[in-house]
């Protein structure tokens, strides 16, 4: 059980995210759900959290723009007044698309997002959590992908170099907070039956490429969550710098 311990969920109202705000609840955190458009979405898991005797909140907040990561963690200063765990899920991908055929404005959202929203919400976290700012300390997941391994060519390499970016900076801040009771990991789903696969206009995605995957199905939601609550756990005290391939051998 985590004691009440508050953790944060980027994107934690659909897919993958929401799938770590249930299992995070059942184990006992307090659970910031974090959603940018879909509200309804983020207050369904809301609903069933504390109806199943969770404690949960949704928190609106574009991980994109300033403003919206300002808004995040103030509601959850307000709401908790204390952060113990991150878990930097929220992401998105596009249309199939070669990089010469990429528009500037496409190209710099999916790094504001992917990248850029990331890090400053793990600097947020950081300045709540490191015993250096007077923090208890706490533990960070990233949302990598294989595609940072595998570069996705004629689908979304800018999405890869994004995931790529990630790996970086999983590596880089875990040794830069390890002696401040913060642990950094990362994990990298392949393809999970999300609906992340229809936003990227190819809702058949997960069941069409599922025999090219070594264990020959995508990946459900709540398995990649199960590799992420491992990391935020008591079970993994010596795991920081870790990045966890959960993708059925893909
Ligand atoms: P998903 O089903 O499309 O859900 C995305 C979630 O992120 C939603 O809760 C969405 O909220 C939120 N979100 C999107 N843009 C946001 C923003 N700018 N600010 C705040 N929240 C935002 O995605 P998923 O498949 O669960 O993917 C979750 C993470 O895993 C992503 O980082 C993705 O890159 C990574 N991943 C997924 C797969 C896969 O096969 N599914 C594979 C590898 C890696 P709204 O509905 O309000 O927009």
């Amino acid at each position: 059980m985590s004691d009440g311990r508050v953790l944060l969920v980027t994107g934690g109202s659909r897919g993958i995210g929401a799938a770590v705000s249930f299992a995070a609840a059942r184990e006992g955190w307090r659970v910031a759900v974090n959603y940018a458009v879909n509200r309804q979405a983020a207050e369904d898991v809301v609903r069933l959290v504390t109806g199943a005797g969770g404690s949960a909140l949704a928190v609106q907040g574009d991980v994109g723009t300033e403003d919206g990561i300002e808004a995040i963690f103030a509601a959850v200063d307000s709401a908790f007044g204390r952060l113990d765990g991150l878990v930097n899920n929220a992401g998105i991908v596009g249309p199939p698309q070669r990089v010469d055929e990429i528009s500037a404005e496409r190209l710099e959202r999916m790094l504001r997002v992917n990248v850029a929203g990331s890090i400053r919400c793990a600097a947020e976290a950081v300045r709540r959590m490191s015993t250096r700012h007077g923090g208890m300390g706490g533990a960070i997941v990233n949302l990598s992908s294989m595609a940072a391994v595998l570069g996705s060519p004629g689908q979304y390499v800018e999405y890869a170099a994004a995931k790529g970016a990630i790996d970086s900076f999983t590596v880089g801040l875990a040794r830069e907070v390890a002696g401040e009771g913060i642990r950094v990991n990362a994990v990298r789903p392949g393809i999970i039956d999300t609906e992340i696969h229809a936003s990227g206009g190819l809702p058949d995605r997960a069941r069409d490429l599922a025999s090219s995957i070594p264990l020959k199905r995508p990946g459900a939601a709540g398995e990649v969550a199960d590799a992420i609550l491992y990391l935020l756990s008591d079970k993994a005290t010596y795991v920081t710098g870790a990045i966890l391939n959960v993708s059925g051998g893909r």
